[in-house]
């Protein structure tokens, strides 16, 4: 339970951070939270060369609304939780235990692109904008083509997520978050994120996010589409939800079957469209 060793530098502006990791060889890492980096290390499924830790960067971290909604990087779970932003405060509420959520950070939780993490399918369903900074310059990476596979996200090993807009902010929208786990504090088995956009009694929009059903967070494509220009009702809902495993391959696990999970993402899905849509 101890890591490899490592170099550790603690840089104080985002330039000298970005400069760091470029310098250091490919295995160089950035350090937020720390919660699923140090874990790693110390099982050595990881051993970066260089630690390069955030925490002295300034201006990473806070929820600023202007028109759209951006959150810092550096935020941690326990501040996004905390301030009101609907599906995306919903889910990070549900992250562990207040140790974790205390530390962990927004942008460490996308960057490590864990399909079981809460936070990946909600990006993916709020159509938020991750936006880096590395040696050449400020990328805009749509979270549609961030997640690539398994732990593997479109980030170069130099860059730095500095912040996470949500062009739309996440007014307007019903939300539910569905998260099954056995204990509180344990990952999602499987969890359910919906966003729904009403009038008159029709899903004018509908969007359904899934976590822990495949390699990385997915959309539920098909329930969306069952459901747009749908009157709202419990049976519209559950005849959905029904199709919300669609071309889905859940890892088993020691938890739960590919199947049982299959069944979570049908029940979670059909509980979230009902919240979200006020049923
Ligand atoms: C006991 C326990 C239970 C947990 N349960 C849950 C849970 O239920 N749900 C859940 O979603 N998560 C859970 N987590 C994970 C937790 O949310 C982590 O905090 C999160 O996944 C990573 O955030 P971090 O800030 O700690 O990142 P770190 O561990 O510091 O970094 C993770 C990865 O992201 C990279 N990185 C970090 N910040 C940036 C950045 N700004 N730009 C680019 N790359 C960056 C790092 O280099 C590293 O590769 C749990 C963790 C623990 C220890």
């Amino acid at each position: 339970m101890i890591p490899a060793e490592f170099d550790y530098v603690a840089p104080a502006s985002l330039d000298e951070a970005i400069q760091a990791l470029s310098q250091g060889d490919a295995d160089a890492k950035l350090l937020a939270g720390g919660h699923s980096l140090i874990p790693l290390m110390k099982l050595r499924l990881a051993a970066p060369s260089l630690l390069v830790d955030l925490r002295r960067v300034g201006g990473l971290t806070g929820v600023k609304r202007n028109g759209e909604l951006s959150v810092g990087a550096m935020t941690t779970h326990a501040e996004v939780a905390g301030s009101g932003l609907g599906l995306l405060s919903d889910a990070a509420g549900t992250i562990a235990d207040p140790q974790v959520r205390h530390r962990g950070t927004i942008g460490g939780s996308l960057a490590h692109g864990d399909p079981a993490s809460d936070l990946p399918a909600v990006a993916l369903v709020t159509e938020a904008t991750l936006v880096t900074r590395g040696p050449n310059g400020e990328r805009e990476i749509a979270a549609s083509d961030f997640f690539r596979d398994y732990l593997e996200t479109a980030l170069e090993h130099d860059e730095v997520i500095t912040e996470i807009r949500f062009a739309e902010g996440l007014d307007g929208w019903g939300h539910g978050y569905e998260k099954f786990n056995r204990r509180r504090e344990d990952w999602a088995m499987v969890a359910v994120c919906a966003l729904a956009r009403v009038q008159d009694g029709t899903f004018a929009d509908v969007r359904v996010g899934l976590t822990n059903m495949g390699s990385t967070p997915l959309r539920a494509r098909a329930v969306e589409e069952a459901l747009r220009g749908q009157s709202v009702s419990a049976e519209s809902i559950a005849r959905a939800a029904e199709q919300a495993a669609e071309g889905t391959s859940p890892p088993a696990d020691l938890n739960a079957s590919a199947d049982y999970k299959r069944h979570l993402a049908r029940v979670l899905c059909r509980r979230a469209l009902e919240r979200a849509a006020g049923v």
